[in-house]
């Protein structure tokens, strides 16, 4: 590592390291999704943080995106957070998770009808993307009104101020139907890759019983698993 830059060197190997099937002779700078060849193995070069960019191929393909909401949809989430929990453990760097759970949903649907529903999901999706989270958030829905937010690099306390802003944000936000003003608020849990936390099922289940404790505690707070 050089600055910025990764370089490869060949030390004198009988047969060679190849880059894109060129044979290096002197150190050179690695790119994003270099070939690597070393005897019979290929490896694949991808910087860190580029991980996402390999679970399932291209990033902004629309089957990879929910239809209303716009943010990745649940097959897409599921993988991620699989693939950001490998990479954690493999590189011992923090990783939090964040699921969010809106609030007596059922009740805007039945009280102001489907479409007011619709509209709630959508405005809230926008605002947590383009408002509230920070670079680096992988932002997804995995059910009717329940989402996900995979934080790489991110311990529990630095998750836990992002979904207090995600609570509060919410919280304030005008969302407004048909000139009614509705009020919208979240419970949400949050939980981490500790030592003890043995895949990234035990992941989301933390997470998950974190947003059942923030459902009976009174809904519309933030509570940790651990
Ligand atoms: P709680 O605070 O306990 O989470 O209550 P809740 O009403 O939010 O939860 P519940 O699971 O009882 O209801 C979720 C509702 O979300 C029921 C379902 O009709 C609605 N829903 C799920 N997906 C959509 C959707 O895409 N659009 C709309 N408008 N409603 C949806
Ligand atoms: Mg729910
Ligand atoms: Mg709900």
């Amino acid at each position: 590592k050089s600055g910025e830059e990764i370089k490869l060197r060949d030390n004198n190997s009988t047969n060679g390291t190849f880059v894109n099937d060129k044979a290096i002779k002197e150190a050179v700078v690695l790119r994003k999704e270099d070939m690597i060849k070393i005897g019979n193995t290929i490896l694949k070069y991808l910087p860190a943080g580029e991980l996402e960019i390999f679970y399932l191929g291209t990033l902004e393909s629309a089957a990879h995106t929910d239809p209303l909401t716009k943010v990745y949809n649940k097959g897409y989430i599921m993988e991620s957070m699989e693939a950001e929990f490998k990479r954690a453990k493999a590189l011992h760097t923090e990783f939090s998770v964040i699921i969010l759970d809106l609030d007596h949903f059922k009740k805007v649907n039945d009280t102001h009808g489907h479409d007011a529903g619709d509209y709630v999901l959508k405005e809230m999706a926008a605002l947590v993307r383009t408002k509230i989270l920070p670079k680096g958030a992988i932002f997804g829905r995995f059910g009717g009104e329940e989402f996900m937010i995979l934080l790489p690099d991110k311990g529990l306390e630095a998750a836990t101020t992002i979904a207090e802003s995600l609570r509060s944000g919410i919280e304030k936000h005008p969302f407004t139907y048909e000139t009614k003003r509705l009020p919208i608020t979240a419970s949400i849990g949050v939980a981490e890759n500790a030592v003890d936390v043995e895949n990234y099922t035990a992941l989301f289940k933390l997470a998950d019983k974190a947003v059942y404790q923030a459902k009976s505690g009174g809904r519309n707070q933030v509570c940790t698993g651990s």
